[in-house]
């Protein structure tokens, strides 16, 4: 044969006209990438973006070339300085992940072999695979059991519902439709779970009221007494109890639930036991907490979010199904177009078997290289770190005055309020709100608010391997000082 010209004038390719110029450009970003990193802790946690920042994301859809490095100015002016800021260590809004800078070569460089995961036979078939195995060595998970890595949690999760559905409704659910299922099916969860399990029975057609909400009690962990009971007037009442989804931390507060009963129950009453666990699924790791997840191994389903204790650049969730069979009858399709062949690229295992998309993208790479860089056992210290922190914390709002918990601490989320003497609920809950804006708009830290059992306040989620515990005495000096400030305007 013979051999392909080099260069062809004819065809256009996306590929640089001179890779020279690529490589001089590609170091300069790795250096302010470097750079960036080091440095955050000395730049605000967020900030507004000005209107001409704001604006420039209205530009309509580019027809001619730009060069490379204007695009890359563009993106240090408009982009860099306007983060969310969860990679900061002052960062405990919601419940996130702060990154690492192995993942973010993990990105870059799964991005640069481009690989599918949708399956066949090459390397990061094999890796994805070998994550979602260390995930089930990490949560106690059998080793027979499947699994594959997801967008996130809420992913994670709908895929363990998916498959206690298609398992529990005595009919073939993929064939026939939910319309057909003749006991209508009944999942059970506590009052603090998240809110992407009522998207997930929506999205199954079970609706949001198959998933009852089951009161939890002091410490924000299920009431099993009421949820045997709920089980027991619901087979009375014709329905079919079909799954108890356990919480290993809920968002609100991070209570765990007794997963150990749970999985009892569940095991007596013959229902599917799935645990959401992308907040605490992974505290199995951490040497001084992992008795507080016990239960977990039991499990039928866990949804575990590498994108939170494991710190993966965003995006990577996982679900694990102890009956392998079972996950995959839920999903697997084999079209003619994606047969295996006996030898060569399609050889492999279709990964898309185990859940609903078909494309999907190299994430195993950013969690593998982290994971083998550090070892699992620092990860496993950097929560019990976490959960040490939340309890100072918790410790320093219990010595001020000013402040109050609001809800148990039990791992790394603190739930309280600036008192402001005896203030009635809606005003307690403006001043509230306003303190935690004005950290945010100063820039010294970010923390966001819920209601616990109908009681408003502020919530910090500590979820992240730069905080120190200075940083929490700031925030607990800061909070006050604010606090002072409105209550006297
Ligand atoms: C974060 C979280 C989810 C959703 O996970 P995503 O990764 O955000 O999709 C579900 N349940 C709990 C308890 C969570 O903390």
């Amino acid at each position: 044969m013979d051999a392909m010209p080099v260069t062809s004038a004819a065809e256009e390719t996306l590929d640089p006209s001179d890779w020279a110029d690529v490589q001089i450009l590609s170091h300069r970003i790795v250096d302010d990438a470097v750079a960036y990193l080091r440095d955050v802790r000395q730049r605000p946690v967020w900030q507004e973006m000005p209107g001409d920042v704001k604006d420039f994301f209205t530009a309509s859809l580019p027809q001619s070339p730009t060069p490379l490095a204007d695009i890359y100015g563009d993106v240090v002016d408009k982009v860099m300085p306007y983060p969310m800021g969860n990679i900061h260590p002052r960062f405990w809004s919601w419940y996130m992940g702060s990154s690492n800078f192995t993942g973010a070569l993990g990105d870059f460089l799964a991005a640069i072999q481009g690989s599918n995961l949708g399956g066949g036979n090459h390397a990061a078939a094999l890796m994805d695979s070998q994550v979602v195995d260390w995930c089930k060595q990490m949560t106690g998970m059998s080793a027979s059991a499947s699994g594959t890595l997801v967008s996130g949690g809420s992913m994670a999760n709908i895929i363990g519902l998916a498959v206690a559905r298609n398992t529990k409704a005595g009919i073939d659910v993929r064939e026939h439709g939910v319309a057909a299922i003749e006991k209508p099916l009944r999942f059970y969860g506590s009052d603090q779970i998240h809110s992407c399990h009522r998207k997930g029975m929506e999205a199954l057609g079970l609706g949001n009221k198959a998933l009852r909400r089951i009161a939890s009690d002091a410490s924000l962990r299920i009431d099993i007494q009421a949820l045997r009971a709920a089980i027991a007037e619901d087979r009375a009442a014709g329905f079919k109890p079909a799954c108890i989804i356990g919480n290993a931390g809920t968002v609100n507060t991070g209570a765990i639930d007794d997963l150990r009963a749970l999985a009892k129950l569940a095991h007596e009453e013959d229902l599917w036991f799935h645990v959401d666990g992308c907040i605490g699924a992974l505290i199995a790791i951490a040497p001084q907490n992992a008795h507080r997840v016990a239960g977990l191994e039991w499990a039928d389903s866990i949804a575990l979010d590498p994108h939170k204790w494991l710190h993966a650049p965003f995006e990577a969730g996982c679900a694990l199904v102890r009956d392998a069979s079972a996950h995959r009858k839920t999903f697997a399709v084999t079209p003619e177009y994606l047969e295996s062949t006996p030898r060569g690229l399609a050889s492999g295992q279709w990964l898309h078997d185990y859940g609903l998309q078909t494309s999907r993208g190299f994430k195993a790479l950013k969690v593998w290289m982290a994971l083998r860089e550090h070892g699992v056992e620092k990860f496993g210290r950097l929560i019990d770190q976490n959960i040490a922190q939340g309890h100072y914390l918790a410790s320093l709002i219990e010595a001020e005055p000013a402040l109050e918990l609001t809800a148990p601490t039990s791992i790394n989320i603190v739930c309280f309020r600036y008192r402001a003497g005896g203030l009635d609920g809606e005003r307690a809950k403006a001043l509230n709100t306003e303190i935690m804006l004005r950290l945010q708009e100063d820039g010294i830290a970010a923390i966001s608010d819920t209601t616990v059992q109908g009681r408003h306040c502020l919530r910090v989620a500590i979820n992240n391997h730069r905080t120190r515990r200075e940083d929490l005495e700031l925030l607990v000096s800061e909070t006050v000082r604010l606090g002072n400030e409105i209550a006297s305007a």
